[in-house]
């Protein structure tokens, strides 16, 4: 589950990493209301003005500006509110901001070049250890130094059981570059970014930048923070902070009917039961010569009603051109699949308006395949998985 940059700066902030100031605003108002307490608190009269969307580079966008009085807050609050903010990681319509995160300037006037470090917390797959990642080259351009410069992109392996280790916060604060108070500062904020981490349950942090002021304070001026969905049942109140003006609306709706559903580029819509199955049935729709739509797991129990719901989360998507119903009957008989989608597609009527082919097999497959085929329903069956996925190619052409 992803986060807003101020709900990931709390979470931070709750465990004893130095962030950046700032307070949540929704309107104008708000915005001058948050600058004032923010002067009161800092006695800083300058206040960066942030959109706060689900996707990086806002900078590069214009979502993020610098208001050096109160009315600079109110007019660029207002200009930002509001906007399609388009970034490198939006797609081209942009995405809507409804908040502003105010936040204190952390860029003292004086200090002409302020270091901007890159550091990010997530796992390594491959060797099932937490792995920092940190480099030099912060601020806006991170994917250009993953390109061009790789080697100024460093990584520390972390072993779960032992934790960072004092000597590792050590390393990296001496491969940034720094020294005295700075690398104190610096070994008590990777120490802190870490222990948020795992006590977070999270699966990825991104702090780009973390911040050294001239006066050596270590801080995080930007936080990308994604939980992990999994451990959520672990931090109640963790699950207040899911925005769902951010996320995909189909999936929203099909997480609420139970469904496994993620969307996808595709053309051709898929009903699944179980994960694995799910995968292969997207490599065949591929190989056949069509995209997958999305990836749909309708679960052990694909009775009509959920056969119905699926059907219509999977019609949502416009560039759905065909649906391919692939179920394997273990648990639940083939028959009574076939019996749900039959009376899911008399059920909808008109609104199934694409072609459907429908491959059952496993207990009672042929009972489930007569049933289809005498139902009088326009349902395409099939047996095998290839014919099944020749016979997506077949109507795609069509
Ligand atoms: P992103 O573009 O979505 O990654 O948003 P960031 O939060 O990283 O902000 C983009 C850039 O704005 C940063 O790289 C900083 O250079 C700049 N910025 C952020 N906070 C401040 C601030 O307090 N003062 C000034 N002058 N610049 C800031
Ligand atoms: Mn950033």
């Amino acid at each position: 589950m992803n986060l807003h940059e101020y709900q990931g700066k709390e979470i931070l902030s709750s465990f004893g990493v130095r962030t950046q100031r700032g307070i949540v605003a929704s309107t104008p108002e708000e915005a001058v209301e948050a600058a004032k307490k923010l002067t009161e608190e800092t006695g800083t009269g300058w206040h960066v003005i942030k959109a706060q969307i689900h996707a990086g580079g806002r900078g590069k966008g214009g979502g993020v500006k610098l208001a050096k009085n109160l009315d600079e807050v109110k007019s660029i609050s207002d200009d930002i509110l509001g906007m399609m903010l388009i970034t490198p990681q939006t797609s081209a319509e942009g995405k809507l901001v409804n908040q502003v995160l105010i936040a204190e300037d952390v860029y003292y006037p004086g200090d002409s070049e302020p270091n901007e470090f890159y550091m990010s917390v997530l796992l390594n797959r491959a060797t099932g250890r937490n792995m920092i990642m940190y480099s030099t080259e912060g601020g806006m351009d991170i994917e250009a130094v993953a390109e061009e410069t790789p080697h100024l992109i460093f990584t520390e392996e972390v072993d779960p059981g032992t934790g960072l280790l004092p000597f590792q916060a050590r390393k990296i604060a001496f491969n940034l570059g720094l020294s005295g108070g700075a690398m104190k500062e610096m070994v008590k904020f990777v120490t802190a970014l870490y222990t948020a981490y795992v006590k977070s349950d999270s699966a990825l942090f991104e702090i780009n930048p973390v911040l050294k002021t001239s006066d050596d304070k270590i801080l995080a001026v930007d936080a990308k923070v994604t939980l992990d969905e999994n451990a959520l049942f672990r931090h109640k109140d963790y699950a207040a902070l899911r925005d769902e003006r951010e996320e995909n609306p189909i999936e929203v709706e099909a997480k609420a009917a139970g469904l496994n559903y993620v969307d996808l580029d595709g053309n051709v819509g898929c009903m699944v039961n179980g994960a694995g199955l799910a995968m292969g049935t997207m490599d065949l729709i591929k190989q056949a010569g069509g995209d997958p739509a999305n990836f749909l797991d309708v679960g052990g129990t694909a009775d009509a009603k959920r056969v119905e719901t699926a059907f219509g989360i999977i019609l949502k998507d416009p560039n759905v051109k065909a649906i391919l119903v692939n179920i394997f009957g273990g648990i639940v008989r083939c028959d009574r699949v076939a019996q749900g989608v039959v009376d899911a597609y008399k059920n909808m009527g008109d609104k199934i308006n694409v072609p459907i082919i429908c491959r059952l097999q496993g207990t009672n497959a042929k009972e489930a395949k007569d049933l289809i085929d005498n139902s009088g329903m326009e349902i395409i069956s099939a047996t095998e998985f290839q014919e099944a996925a020749d016979k997506v190619g077949e109507v795609l052409k069509a």
